[in-house]
């Protein structure tokens, strides 16, 4: 019967009048008779179901003559107690009235996995290792691509490195179109270049004409008006 506490769990074993001679487990939420024996209010309650007598003394017991101990109740649940993880390797004690507070942070306690689907149970301690390799594992991408991994995708998909690879080809292909740019440009430079040597020689060939024309005019009108300076100039 579960009534009381299991006196295996106190550190040192408990006094004899704390064992409810029902259950033989430590009192839990203790309540006293009229003949004033003690017994767990749960204990007591399912054993006057079937007669209406003191277990210990056989004096008749009326329902409503059993007043709760309040006092008892708390100097129990101060006494020291093990971890009932004890046997996975947990060697904590701590007052019973922790006991609930221990049991969420105990390492050794069994735990089922978090993941969907999965319905395992580890050590609290060796939880993280479960999960990481659950087949259950599902996680979002963490790179925000929207992507629900497994354990098996998430060893193909490499958000990370895709996204750089297409960055780094990006950056490939604006280099390659700036460069062509520049060589486009340096042509364009050349060629200006060469049209102004060729403009400027054109233009040059175009003086030496014109000047030629200078000079043949200027000769004609010489010639023309030298016959007699030329004759002063042979008399001369
Ligand atoms: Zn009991
Ligand atoms: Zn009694
Ligand atoms: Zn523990
Ligand atoms: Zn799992
Ligand atoms: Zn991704």
């Amino acid at each position: 019967m579960s009534g009381g506490y299991d006196v295996e769990l106190f550190v040192d074993t408990p006094d004899y009048d704390l064992i409810c001679t029902i259950c033989q487990g430590v009192l839990r939420c203790p309540v006293r008779v009229a003949c004033n024996h003690v017994f767990c209010k749960k204990c007591i309650l399912q054993w006057l179901k079937r007669q209406e007598t003191c277990p210990c003394c056989r004096k008749p017991v009326n329902q409503s003559f059993i007043f709760m101990m309040y006092k008892l109740s708390k100097s129990i649940s101060r006494l020291r107690i093990k971890c009932k993880n004890e046997t996975h390797g947990c060697d904590a004690t701590f007052p019973l009235s922790e006991e609930y507070c221990h049991s969420t942070a105990c390492l050794y306690e069994l735990v089922p996995c978090p993941h969907q689907g999965c319905g395992a149970q580890a050590l609290r301690r060796d939880l993280e290792t479960h999960t990481q390799r659950c087949e259950h594992w599902r996680q979002l991408c963490h790179m925000g691509c929207g992507t629900l991994l497994s354990l098996q995708t998430q060893a193909q998909h490499n958000c990370y490195r895709q996204l750089r690879q297409e960055h780094e080809a990006q950056r490939q292909s604006h280099r390659a179109i700036a460069a062509a740019l520049q060589r486009k440009m340096r042509k364009m430079q050349n060629t200006m270049a060469h049209m102004k040597r060729q403009i400027g020689l054109i233009c040059e060939s175009l003086e030496v004409m014109d000047s030629q024309e200078e000079v043949e005019n200027a000769g004609e009108t010489t010639t023309a008006s030298s016959s007699s300076s030329s004759g002063s100039s042979s008399s001369s």
